[in-house]
C-alpha cells in the first residue's frame, strides 16, 4: 500500500490543513465493496445497484463542501 504523493502536493497541504482544522470529512454514504451486497437492501451487488449513484452523490458533494475561493485566510 505505497501510496506517493510529491512530498509538496498542494492538494496534499490543503487536505491536511483542512482536516487539522475541521476533523475528518463526514460519511453520509456508507463506504461497501463493489461486491457486496447494496445498503438499499435490494440484494443486488453494490456495483449493479447504488454504487453509480453514491459515487456521483459523493463527487457533488465534496463539491459542495469545498467552498468557494474568495481569496480570504489562506
Ligand atoms: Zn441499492
Amino acid at each position: 500500500m505505497a501510496v506517493c504523493f510529491p512530498k509538496d502536493h498542494p492538494m496534499t497541504i490543503r487536505e491536511g490543513l483542512k482536516r487539522l482544522l475541521l476533523g475528518p470529512e463526514p460519511q453520509a454514504v456508507p463506504v461497501l465493496g463493489r461486491n457486496d451486497r447494496c445498503w438499499c437492501g435490494s440484494g443486488k451487488k453494490y456495483k449493479s445497484c447504488h454504487l453509480a449513484g453514491d459515487e456521483r452523490k459523493r463527487t457533488a458533494e465534496r463539491k459542495a463542501a469545498a467552498p468557494p475561493r474568495r481569496g480570504a485566510a489562506f
